[in-house]
């Protein structure tokens, strides 16, 4: 598949045709919240993967899909690759499908909720500096009013799909961004959609860990061979995508260590690590939660993020980064 003569590589919002019936649903420019969805279609079966963060945006995504394919308009099978709410929150949207996703993810799913976001949103302006952030991260999406819908089929390790001819292998590879990320490998056109295990010029987040099965789950894209990764923010891209995220994260596991060996407190290492190879990455205040769960997995300490915490430092980053 010669891919830069079909042009697939352009960052443009909307649907991507991949040839042979798969598709790409992207939303630049892939910062917080706009995140990258994937069609899978064969005869008259059809496979989702991924819903986004609201239902005005998931039903201008689905109708954009039926439009192409007809088979979209029955969805059969729905993935969700992590449990974030950008990429299922519009899950209900999607009726009578069958909707998978890792046990962890399902799990997680359970103690996230749109309501509450709905919440924090609406009381963001009274916030101060982490209400703004919010804002920035999230303002520009509608958590009034949606249904959650959770998976209504989980596993463990892998599960596969059959779509009409083709297969979907889904490969379970978290906890690494969330607690339960899963791939999906179209090994007939060579095509993995990643869901967040990939942001493409933008800072992963690293909420869960250990990031070595971060890095382990590049390694494993690396090892499929794709022609076309559809990462979950960001451009299409291809091996080198991979690549530029498994030496991200080597990076700053690297660079965190040394500062906490030294002992220097997290904050102050989340800015003195040099982002300066990654200066047209986006949201690069992710640091602030990359080196804060980093320290964490450093002292052995398994229990949960005070995501508060990690927002609030963030909001402080983002602002001092701006100027
Ligand atoms: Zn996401």
């Amino acid at each position: 598949m010669t891919t830069t003569a079909l042009g697939i590589r352009e960052y443009k919002r909307g649907l991507t045709d991949l040839g042979n019936g798969a598709y790409a649903w992207l939303q630049p420019d892939g910062g917080w919240g706009w995140s990258n969805a994937g069609l899978v279609v064969d005869g008259d079966e059809s496979l989702l993967v991924d819903t986004l963060f609201d239902k005005y945006l998931t039903a201008e995504m689905l109708g954009a899909m039926q439009r192409a394919e007809p088979a979209a308009a029955e969805i059969g099978w729905l993935v969700n690759t992590h449990s974030n709410g950008d990429h299922c929150n519009g899950n209900e949207l999607v009726t009578g499908a069958e909707i998978v996703a890792s046990k962890a993810c399902a799990e997680e799913m359970a103690h996230e909720s749109p309501a509450m976001m709905a919440k924090l949103m609406a009381h963001a302006p009274e916030m101060g500096e982490v209400g703004e952030f919010f804002l920035h991260c999230f303002g520009n999406f509608a958590f009034e009013g949606i249904e959650q819908r959770p998976p209504t089929r989980t596993f463990e390790g892998a599960f596969d799909i059959r779509v009409g001819d083709k297969d979907v292998h889904l490969q379970q590879v978290g906890p690494a961004h969330t607690a339960g990320d899963v791939l999906a490998w179209v090994p007939s056109e060579r095509l993995v959609y990643t869901g967040d295990i990939l942001f493409i010029e933008g800072h992963p987040i690293l909420w869960a860990g250990p990031v070595q099965n971060w890095i382990d789950a590049c390694d494993y894209i690396e090892g499929l061979d794709p022609a076309l990764v559809v990462p979950g923010h960001g451009p299409i891209t291809d091996l080198r995508g991979v690549r530029a995220v498994r030496d991200y994260l080597v990076y700053i596991r690297d660079e965190a260590r040394k500062r906490y060996d030294a002992g220097m407190p997290v904050l102050e290492a989340a800015r003195d690590i040099s982002l300066a190879d990654y200066d047209s990455w986006g949201d690069a205040e992710r640091i602030a939660v990359n080196t804060s769960v980093l320290y964490k997995e450093f002292a052995g300490d398994h229990g949960p993020n005070d995501t508060q915490a990690l927002f609030a430092m963030m909001a402080q980053l983002h602002k001092e980064r701006r100027g």
